[in-house]
């Protein structure tokens, strides 16, 4: 291997230290923070990222709550609970745990969160506000690629960028961002044309396809940046396999993110991150 490791454990540490004092001069000024999660239904995988995200905001003073709903829930039940929780002064975040079961409607759901609560940024409020470049909160896994990319100090600006994905929690936001900080974008999907030939213009390459492996070191411009959003499971295999073929791709890469302890750990910083923020506003404007 010749790529340099993109280290996203040991960043999203530490920035939950960095956290730590802002959550205590909160905490001194009358505030806790708080993060409603609300999960609906029986995901296995979704249950367990939502208990990493509240022993995460545990660890920092983050106070959080799980409203976990049964799967029969209807869409005036969880709307509700959405009014009732914007509506409480002492809830500085909401986040609704995705996917929800298939026969609520989700985009109605997010509509429903208060754009000063939206602290995964992924309602459709806080995308538009993305595309005109006011947004309160940014969908967290972008930003923690994004934040992840500055802390090695890797430039973005100028760089031929690809994201491979346009779901509306990754590869668009993170799209934006990355355009924002005036990369030249492409996005690919399903129907791009000759992905190959694509990816290998790329000076930063984003994996965001949940596809177990499809991006091969081949596919990759030597030395270029390789970020693998992608977590996936594989029969017969143990752990999570990202987007990324690691062993070729680190070959041919400069700097890489690993699977885990790249872009996962960095989500939730960047969770922790926007829910003190939201916090830290409703001190600044009571
Ligand atoms: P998604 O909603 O399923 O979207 C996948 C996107 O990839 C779609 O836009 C799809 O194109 C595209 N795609 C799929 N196969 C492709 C192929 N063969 N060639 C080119 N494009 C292809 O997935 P997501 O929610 O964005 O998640 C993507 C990955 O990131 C998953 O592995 C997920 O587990 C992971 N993830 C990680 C975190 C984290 O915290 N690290 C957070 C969220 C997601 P079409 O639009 O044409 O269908």
């Amino acid at each position: 291997m010749s790529a340099i490791l993109l280290d996203g454990a040991a960043t999203a540490a530490q920035i939950r230290e960095e956290l730590k004092p802002r959550v205590q001069r909160l905490r001194e000024a009358g505030i806790v923070p708080h993060l409603s999660v609300v999960i609906i239904g029986d995901d296995p995988a979704s249950h367990t990222y939502v208990r990493m995200k509240a022993k995460a905001c545990r660890g920092i003073g983050i106070e959080s709550q799980t409203y976990a709903l049964p799967a029969e829930t209807t869409q005036q039940e969880a709307e509700e609970l959405i009014a009732r929780l914007n509506a409480d002064e002492n809830v500085h975040g909401i986040l609704i745990q995705h996917p929800v079961p298939k026969h609520l409607d989700e985009i109605r759901l997010l509509n429903c969160l208060s754009p000063d609560k939206d602290v995964d940024g992924i309602s459709p409020a806080s995308l538009g506000a993305l595309v005109a470049g006011v947004a309160k909160f940014i969908s967290c896994t972008p930003l923690g690629i994004v934040e992840l990319l500055d802390r090695y100090r890797i430039p973005i600006e100028g760089q031929r960028a690809v994201v491979v994905g346009r779901s509306i929690i990754l590869g668009k936001p993170l799209a934006l961002l990355l355009l924002q900080r005036n990369a030249t974008v492409t996005v690919c999907h399903t129907r791009t044309r000759d992905l190959p030939s694509v990816t290998r213009e790329a000076d930063i390459l984003v994996a965001a396809c949940g596809r177990a492996e499809l991006i091969t070191g081949d596919m990759i411009r030597p030395g270029a940046v390789v970020v693998d959003a992608g977590y996936n499971r594989v029969e017969g295999r143990s752990g999570d396999v990202g987007d990324v073929h690691f062993e070729s791709a680190s070959q041919v890469a400069s700097y890489i993110t690993p699977v885990p302890g790249g872009v996962g750990p960095m989500t939730i910083a960047m969770l922790l991150s926007n829910t003190v923020r939201a916090a830290e506003m409703r001190l600044e404007s009571p």
